[in-house]
């Protein structure tokens, strides 16, 4: 029996996915061993990793001049990799939340950082046209807050994007965007991979890094410099084809729509349960929403996992709840978890 897992990440994959990785997991490829266990050089696996990287570019619309490689260590190791591949003398961060201060403290290791933007992170601070710095950083959605940068703007420098948690949720104007990355574990697949999606003009082989976190070397040895994390690309590439089953990126930005927009309401139409995000800034894929008596938070929780609506508790920093609506969550979720705030509110109230 599968709940709905509103899980901010690891997150759900689609049913499907994980069907069709259940049947191949003892047989792939009539090869009768799984993807796991065979070598990342064979060309049954290469093809694996072809077949996702073209996926991403029709998806996206990614242009030629990008890369598309599959990197380690998760988001949290390109708060360090990105400047130690792009090399900046100084950078300038839009602050919305607890990621993007991740991302200065990474910065700031390597370069010469300001920042516009700062706590409470209740909406998107004004960013007037960033010059005179290597590059601009931002979050597109902040997982944690709840807030979503609904447009960066234009800028005399390049832009670069953590959009771990709303990547494939809508489309990226590759016009404002030079470099984007992701963590896989929310709309992409299993932890373990990063996707980063950059203009290959920006990168340098020759930065003085790992050559497994080199992006232009990545790129030019197909995201295999070492042995890559087969198990987590082969994931993904099944994502992928499942997105573009359901319609792809556009399908997928009309459920984030749909969802957030009707939980919203519920929240606000109710005095129960409060959101402090400004209603323009506000995720659609990250729903954080306080009860008006914290003591029940508990018992909210408690009923909620009873009635199979999972992982609801609020970031420890915010506290409350926190429902996240990726794309593989299915569409009874919502009216199910406003189904069941709605009696909670009645009966508790
Ligand atoms: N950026 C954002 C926006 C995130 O939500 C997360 C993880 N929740 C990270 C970065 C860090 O990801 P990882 O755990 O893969 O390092």
């Amino acid at each position: 029996m599968r709940t709905f897992n509103f899980s901010a990440g690891p997150a759900g994959l689609p049913l499907s996915v994980l069907e069709s990785a259940q049947a191949e997991l003892l047989d792939w490829q009539g090869l009768g061993t799984s993807v796991m266990e065979i070598s990342h050089r064979d060309p049954r696996v290469i093809a694996v990793f072809e077949s996702a990287q073209r996926q991403i570019r029709e998806l996206l619309a990614v242009p030629d001049d990008y890369a598309v490689i599959f990197a380690q260590g998760g988001a949290s190791a390109m708060f360090d990799l990105i400047p130690q591949n792009l090399s900046p003398a100084s950078v300038h961060v839009l602050n919305t939340g607890a990621w993007s201060e991740k991302a200065i403290k990474g910065a700031q290791r390597h370069a010469a950082v300001t920042v516009t933007g700062a706590a409470p992170y209740v909406d998107v601070p004004a960013l007037s046209p960033v010059s005179g710095v290597d590059y601009l950083h931002y979050c597109h959605n902040e997982t944690i807050h709840g807030v979503r940068v609904a447009d960066i703007g234009t800028h005399q420098v390049p832009v670069v994007c953590d959009a771990s948690s709303s990547i494939f949720s809508e489309a990226i104007d590759w016009s404002r965007h030079d470099l984007v990355y992701a963590g896989a574990q929310k709309n992409l697949g299993p932890s373990g991979v990063c996707l980063v999606i950059a203009k290959r003009s920006l990168l340098n082989a020759d930065a003085a890094l790992a050559p497994v976190f080199n992006f232009a070397k990545l790129d030019a040895e197909g995201s295999m410099v070492n042995t890559p994390p087969v198990f987590a690309v082969y994931l993904i590439e099944k994502v992928l084809a499942w997105i573009t089953q359901r319609g792809g990126v556009s399908a997928m930005k009309a459920a984030a729509q749909r969802r957030s927009t009707s939980l919203y309401a519920a929240i606000d139409q109710s005095d129960f349960y409060s959101n402090p995000v400004a209603p323009a800034a506000r995720s659609w894929m990250n729903v954080p929403f306080l009860l008006a008596n914290p003591d029940l938070d508990a018992e909210f929780v408690r009923q909620s996992e009873a009635q199979g609506l999972m992982f609801l508790k609020g970031h420890r920093s915010v506290g409350g709840m926190r429902a996240s609506l990726y794309n593989a969550l299915p569409d009874a979720a919502v009216p199910a978890l406003i189904q069941f705030m709605q009696h909670f509110e009645a009966t508790r109230a």
